[in-house]
């Protein structure tokens, strides 16, 4: 795999359709790097640490739109108001209500998707299929936190399996989207990752997330 950022910001780019957008996941990357895709063009990325993000939006151009991808704790909350286009991982009722709160302090809004646990994985946050009317239900009743669509992370999988899981999100994204809750408009489908994100956008994505495929390989100490 080439390591050329601006060379595997082009492939990207022209395998990917102008309506769906790419996020191009910088976790654990420096920002120099972080750079080379934004001077090709780049403007919205992904991390999933909070220290990470915070630092990375202190010090990167002010233009730049921060997409939080990982499982967002609670007592971390406080750090991110304010700086996060969007959140991919709202994942529960306590982390609602704590946005909702935190947000409602500042009177901002965020926007959010909520995370789908599609594969039903025990080792994966994100909300069960079963779980996701409650869940809204709980968000209609909040003024600060939007939801605005919803994400998931699939199983590692054949490409039938991973088209079979990319479907069933679709499926969900559009009885939702006919549904007419406060607080909820059903825009956003956030799936597929630098193995998978042609499958994904062939099956209904128009948000994609490339860690890999944009930046190499990510080396964890
Ligand atoms: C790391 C990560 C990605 C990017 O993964 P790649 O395989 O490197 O493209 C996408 N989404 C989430 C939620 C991630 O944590």
């Amino acid at each position: 795999m080439s390591f050329n950022v601006i060379d595997n910001v082009k492939k990207i780019r022209n395998e990917v359709p102008e309506t769906v957008s790419l996020i191009c996941v910088s976790k654990t990357k420096p920002n120099e790097l972080i750079m080379e895709a934004y001077n090709a063009g780049e403007r919205e990325f992904g991390e999933n640490k909070v220290q990470e993000l915070t630092e990375k939006y202190e010090t990167l151009p002010k233009d730049i739109k921060w997409h939080f991808i990982g499982h967002l704790q609670r007592n971390k909350v406080k750090y991110i108001v304010g700086k996060l286009h969007l959140l991919h991982s709202l994942d529960g009722v306590k982390l609602l209500h704590e946005l909702e709160k935190r947000y409602g302090k500042e009177e901002l809004e965020l926007n959010t998707l909520i995370q789908v646990n599609v594969g039903e994985e025990e080792s994966k946050t994100g909300l069960h299929k079963n779980e996701v009317n409650d869940f809204i239900k709980e968000v209609e009743k909040c003024s600060h936190v939007k939801v605005k669509g919803i994400m998931a992370i699939i199983p590692k999988g054949t490409e039938e399996q991973c088209r079979s899981y990319f479907k069933e999100m679709k499926e969900m994204y559009e009885n939702l989207k006919k549904m007419d809750y406060n607080n909820v408009s059903m825009e956003i489908l956030s799936m597929g990752m630098s193995g998978d994100y042609k499958i994904a956008i062939d099956e209904g994505s128009n948000m994609v997330r490339v860690g890999t495929g944009v930046f190499g390989n990510r080396v964890y100490k």
